[in-house]
């Protein structure tokens, strides 16, 4: 395994470089004023942050594939809700996403020929989240969410398309 981390070395020279050049003071607290919670996808390309102008302590972000409402989603956001105050999120599904590619069944036997001891973990997903369409599955994650007792009381629960080569996001529902 030696002499394998060479991405993670350099992501942690870039690391002294960030504390060196940090500003005092940034990100010591959340925003009182800010209370939002984003989820979206892990895709790499997307530089959520940047795209909507977030600065430390301003919003939650929740990634994972797909930017599926999975039990962990709705984990943090209750934790988000409760113990910050949070009342709007903002679900961001994007163009060009890999799980809305995916061929579920032929990527589970893959798994299931590659790593046959893979199904006695407690921890082996049973469910990929794969899509077709990338705004019914924004669509479809925003209706889980409304439809989820714990948030009803949230005053915006939204839907969004990044669009991959512009970096524009656009309501769902515009
Ligand atoms: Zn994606």
């Amino acid at each position: 395994m030696e002499n394998t981390n060479i991405n993670t070395d350099q992501w942690l020279t870039n690391n002294k470089h960030y504390v060196e050049q940090r500003e005092a003071g940034t990100a010591s607290g959340i925003s009182s004023s800010m209370h939002t919670v984003v989820i979206t996808c892990m895709d790499c390309r997307i530089m959520i942050e940047s795209a909507l102008g977030l600065k430390p302590g301003q919003a939650f972000v929740i990634r994972n594939a797909g930017n599926i409402v999975t039990d962990d989603v709705v984990r943090s956001l209750t934790l988000a809700v409760q113990t910050a105050g949070i009342q709007e999120v903002m679900v961001i599904g994007h163009t060009d996403c890999a799980v809305g590619k995916l061929d579920e069944p032929a990527f589970k036997t893959e798994l299931q020929q590659q790593y046959p001891e893979g199904v006695k973990h407690d921890l082996t997903p049973t469910c990929f989240h794969a899509f077709s369409d990338v705004l019914e599955n924004v669509r479809k994650q925003v209706q889980t969410l409304k439809s989820h007792p714990y948030f009803k009381n949230l005053s915006s629960i939204r839907g969004f398309v990044y669009d991959i080569r512009t970096g524009k996001i656009s309501d769902i529902n515009e």
